[in-house]
């Protein structure tokens, strides 16, 4: 109610003008728009095995659309993975609002492992959403945000971001750029949207100062059963991390050993 009262206040205001006096508001860039999934791909993203299996067929949101995705396993490492996956962008308002939820319900579990960061990094972070709703839980951390999208330029110049980085944790500059940098280190739900999932996830670690913390959701707002890497804790293991979490669960948190 009060989010529609303010919306009608606003628009009822007199247009800013333009002049020496008016406060200069940085510019906005537009956003192309995104397409719903990415290509179809005949391996497993987490092993490479080509060994996929359908399990659910037909599972994507747009019954009857051209590229319907659906869900697979690899028959070697097991990993259950939408395909062609679902690239990030515009939601449903019923699926931006589990969305919504679950990222107060992970900056809440953060809140609990690690109360105070100074510095997060949000991997994937689109326009920011994320550290919009983590900055009630976390008042006096500095969140940066990371995209492959111009969308986190868009969230810095609303100050939803201190920093912006347009690339992938992968890419070679910005992963020197970040290195050792941050307290925290979130992804939610880009795993499953990324052609290399264990690249990703060994650049998070390193952008991490040790003793820093992960977190990694996995949570498919479209689904009641994980679409996840099975060995996601496995690997956290193998590079040198504590798992805080349990080991079926969607929202994985961790913490980078010294
Ligand atoms: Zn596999």
């Amino acid at each position: 109610m009060s989010y529609v009262l303010a919306y009608a206040l606003v628009s009822c205001r007199e247009p800013p003008v333009s002049g020496p006096s008016a406060p200069s508001v940085p510019p906005v860039p537009s956003v192309p728009p995104v397409p719903s999934y990415g290509p179809y791909r005949q391996d497993c993203p987490w092993c490479g095995s080509r060994r996929l299996r359908v399990r659910v067929r037909g599972a994507g949101p747009r019954q009857g659309a051209p590229h319907r995705s659906q869900i697979e396993r690899c028959a070697d490492c097991r990993h259950v993975f939408r395909n062609p996956p679902l690239t990030p962008g515009p939601e449903r308002s019923l699926v931006r609002a589990g969305v919504r939820l679950r990222h107060g319900l992970a900056a809440r579990a953060m809140s609990r492992r690690c109360p105070e960061p100074e510095s997060w990094l949000d991997v994937g972070t689109g326009d920011a959403d994320f550290p919009l709703t983590a900055r009630t839980h976390f008042p006096y951390t500095s969140f940066d945000g990371l995209d492959p999208t111009h969308r986190v330029l868009r969230a810095r110049a609303v100050e939803r971001v201190e920093e912006a980085f347009v690339g992938r944790l992968t890419d070679r500059h910005i992963a020197a750029r970040l290195r050792g940098r941050y307290d925290v280190v979130s992804l939610f739900q880009y795993l499953e949207r990324v052609p290399d999932p264990r690249a990703e996830l060994r650049a998070a670690l390193g952008a991490l100062r040790p003793g820093g913390h992960l977190l990694v959701d996995v949570a498919d707002p479209r689904r009641l059963f994980p679409v996840h890497p099975v060995g996601l804790n496995a690997e956290l293991v193998a590079q040198g991390c504590t798992v805080l979490t349990g080991t079926r669960v969607h929202r994985v948190i961790a913490r980078k050993d010294a």
